[in-house]
């Protein structure tokens, strides 16, 4: 029975990766979680009376907080899941991702290089790294050239993991994953923005409600999504290779925002078109019955956009023997299902 630290635990992926855990392996979890005055355990509240389950205060920002965990529980593996993961946001506030994307990672490895040099350690990369893209599909020889602060936060933490896999021997890798989506992904993304609202329009449409109309920026982004459920088991795929070694992890499709609005409107039963009077694209509307229920606010529209992310997973498919179940139809229907079943829940 081993011990392995996950931090970011009450977010989509640390959870996940909690429940893939406690459900396939005999191993303990010491979670770790920043101590908020309002507290958002909501992801986690179905595993606080496991006794496999130990959620501890852990502030990655604070390296002598970090130090002490390590040294103390002596962990076997290290997940590192905590992380500022909203790309938006990052230039607005650069430096809070720079410090929680990348030098928090720098604690953790010192920590691990210090006083658990056999742990194996996980830090949380992104396609984001890849940013502007060179070609496509993304594979693992893709140049990093970030275009956010979140970008350059996490293609820095990579050269960090790298420089201490190469220097101290230390078990220490990061894998670039694809956008990855799912019932417990923040409503900042736009997966679950769109699904949440599709839900509540449903609803309303449904009991002749008003609404708010769904707002969107760029319509014509691609993304490579994939259901987080599957990540994490990808995740602990390598971290249990038999060398340490760094894989994407990716749909291998990519689909425009505009593709994932008709599908999420469609798994909803609500049957719209696009309509644009002008020509412009700001002037874009998804009509469903003549009501507008989706229109463009340039206020999310993005000073840098990454236009295209469409990953290359074919050698974790191949040397990890790693492979997705759920397809982008089965992840957008799924999580319109869960979130139509929320809204319901809460008319009561
Ligand atoms: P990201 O790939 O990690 O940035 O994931 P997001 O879910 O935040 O954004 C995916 C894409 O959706 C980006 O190209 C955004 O510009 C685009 N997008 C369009 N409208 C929105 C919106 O209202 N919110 C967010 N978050 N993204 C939007």
């Amino acid at each position: 029975m081993k011990k392995i630290i996950i931090t970011g635990v009450t977010g989509q992926d640390g959870s996940f990766m909690a429940d893939f855990l406690l459900k396939n392996t005999e191993h303990t979890i010491i979670a770790g979680a920043r101590r908020l005055s309002v507290i958002n355990h909501k992801n986690i509240e179905h595993l606080k009376n496991n006794p496999r389950f130990k959620l501890i205060d852990l502030d990655i920002t604070d390296a002598q907080n970090v130090e002490e965990v390590i040294r103390t529980e002596q962990p076997d593996y290290f997940i590192n899941f905590a992380a500022n993961s909203f790309v938006g946001n990052s230039w607005t506030m650069p430096v809070n991702h720079m410090n929680t994307n990348c030098m928090a990672v720098l604690y953790q490895l010192e920590a691990i290089r210090k006083f658990a040099p056999n742990c194996r350690y996980y830090n949380a990369g992104s396609s984001e790294e890849f940013g502007d893209v060179a070609y496509v599909p993304q594979d693992e020889l893709h140049p990093l050239r970030p275009r956010s602060p979140y970008g350059a936060s996490k293609a820095a933490a990579r050269h960090l993991v790298k420089v201490y896999r190469d220097s101290y021997n230390l078990f220490a890798i990061q894998g670039w994953l694809f956008n990855h989506e799912g019932t417990r992904r923040g409503e900042e993304f736009v997966t679950r923005k769109i699904t949440k609202a599709v839900a509540r329009i449903k609803n309303a449409i449904d009991t002749s409600a008003l609404f708010d109309v769904l707002e969107l920026g760029n319509l014509e982004s691609k993304r490579d999504w994939s259901d987080a459920e599957d990540f994490v088991e990808g995740v602990w795929l390598m971290l249990n290779h038999e060398t340490p070694k760094e894989y994407v992890l990716s749909s291998n499709e990519t689909h425009t925002i505009r593709e994932f609005v008709e599908l999420a409107f469609e798994h909803a039963g609500l049957n719209g078109a696009w309509k644009n009077n002008t020509g412009i694209s700001e002037d874009e509307q998804f009509v469903v019955n003549d009501q507008i229920v989706m229109k463009i606010n340039p206020k999310f529209y993005r000073p840098a956009e990454v236009e295209l992310l469409w990953g290359d997973s074919t050698k974790a498919r191949k040397e990890l023997n790693w492979s997705p179940k759920t397809d982008f139809q089965g992840l957008v229907k799924k999580m319109i299902d869960a979130d139509l079943k929320d809204v319901i829940l809460e008319r009561g």
